[in-house]
């Protein structure tokens, strides 16, 4: 493995553009857990709770498996060393966006700046009669389903459901951003959901270098230029000293 870091230091060392693309398993080692694989959330819960269509029909049940994964779980968690190494990453001018397909704003919380959130996110919810937009944390959860003060229409979590389209300006700069890359970096993905699993292939078809970091291969292992087998948050730690030792 370290021959392995030792390439993706000086890979990125020498890229102009790096865009990172995430998944689930960057915010593992915050405590949250994925949806598929041992221990992951479908093990728990009905993945039926996050289709829109039966949101809409059944809000108060929905809401009350969303409220105890997606703001009494994922809600107290924090980012961890992989976060801030991506975020080290931007301020050594190496990266240049963030894409990410959670939902936790563990990124930002980290420091990074440009972060296109291709699922949505946590943080907002909107109102499914009147379409405005309210702050998570100024919702009061104690009675579901939370409604609109302006309309009484039930409130949705301002993330992606199944069923439901990409909005429209992630989905737009994130496909930007892959065309724009030379170095894209693929971290705790398994590449399974679709569109976003087509970013970085558009990434490759556009001359990116291709890095993955994993605990286990994934969709894309077999057509990136160098896979690092390990947890994000040992990995890339070890990334940004080896770069630091390059720059200063
Ligand atoms: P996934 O659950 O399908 O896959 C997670 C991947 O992370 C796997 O390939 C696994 O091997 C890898 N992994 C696990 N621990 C790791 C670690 N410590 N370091 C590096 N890699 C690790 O996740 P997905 O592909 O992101 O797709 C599921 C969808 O569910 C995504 O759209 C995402 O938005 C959503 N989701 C988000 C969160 C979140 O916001 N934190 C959590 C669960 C699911």
């Amino acid at each position: 493995m370290i021959e392995n870091i030792q390439k993706a230091v000086d890979i990125l060392h020498q890229s102009k553009h790096t865009t990172v693309f995430t998944g689930a398993g960057i915010s593992v080692e915050s405590g949250i857990p994925t949806f598929r694989g041992q221990n992951g959330l479908w093990d728990r819960y009905n993945p039926i709770m996050l289709e829109i269509n039966n949101f809409y029909q059944f809000p108060k049940e929905s809401w009350q498996d969303i409220k105890t994964i997606f703001y009494d779980e994922i809600g107290n968690a924090q980012s961890n060393p992989a976060h801030y190494a991506v975020a080290k990453l931007e301020e050594m001018d190496i990266v240049k966006a963030v894409i990410t397909q959670n939902i936790d704003n563990l990124h930002q919380e980290a420091g990074s700046q440009t972060v296109y959130e291709f699922h949505g996110t946590v943080k907002g919810m909107i109102c499914t009669g009147c379409n405005s937009h309210y702050d998570s944390d100024t919702v009061d959860l104690s009675d579901l389903p939370p409604r609109c003060e302006k309309c009484n229409f039930v409130l949705k979590p301002d993330f992606v459901f199944f069923g439901e389209p990409i909005p429209e300006a992630a989905r737009e700069k994130s496909f930007a951003e892959a065309e724009l890359a030379d170095v894209f970096l693929i971290i705790g993905t398994t590449g399974e959901v679709m569109p976003a699993c087509m970013i970085p292939v558009d990434a490759k078809r556009n001359g990116a270098k291709l890095i993955e970091i994993n605990i286990a291969p994934s969709k894309f292992t077999s057509s990136v230029d160098l896979f690092i087998q390990g947890k994000a948050g040992e990995v890339l730690p070890q990334i940004v000293e080896g770069i630091a030792q390059l720059l200063f």
